[in-house]
């Protein structure tokens, strides 16, 4: 025997506000970002990998990393995904993108927003630059957004 019940849904919102440290590498490639408009990585003793965002670690061969090299404002678009509905938490009004960006001179991706109002031009393989925001407030939206170059 079925007996079809009533289901009442209470919607609600948990805030839940929260800070970490940064750590000394994420403080200086902020820093270097809001103050000067650059954008350093980390270079492998080992394996001359170059990390961006740095880490101090390199995952492929565990060698401590402390030799900082400025990579360039420019990359190629790796992977995308648009967002088309906003939220309160949007950093930029839809449509836009999140894009894994491999920036000139680095060796891994760097995840950030591309802003593009048409989304459908947004291709793989394409060429973005950094744009970076004119009262920085040291953080990674410093980097207000990457660009397509055309
Ligand atoms: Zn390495």
């Amino acid at each position: 025997m079925s007996q079809e019940i009533e289901k009442k849904v209470f919607r609600g919102r948990i805030k839940v506000p929260y800070k970490h440290t940064a750590g000394a590498y994420v403080e200086k490639f902020i820093t270097e970002i809001g103050k000067n408009n650059k954008i350093f990585g980390v270079k492998c003793p080992k394996c001359k990998k170059v990390y961006v965002p740095p880490k101090m670690i390199c995952f492929e061969c565990f060698e401590k990393m402390e030799e900082w090299v400025e990579i360039g404002n420019q990359g190629i678009v790796k992977g995308f995904t648009v967002i088309t509905h906003s939220t309160p938490v949007m950093p930029l009004e839809p449509p836009f993108a999140y894009g894994i960006i491999r920036l000139d001179g680095a060796d891994t991706d760097f995840v950030h927003i591309i802003k593009e109002s048409d989304p459908e031009k947004l291709k793989i393989g394409m060429k973005v630059k950094a744009v970076f925001k004119e009262k920085p407030r040291k953080r990674i939206l410093d980097i207000e957004y990457f660009e397509p170059i055309q």
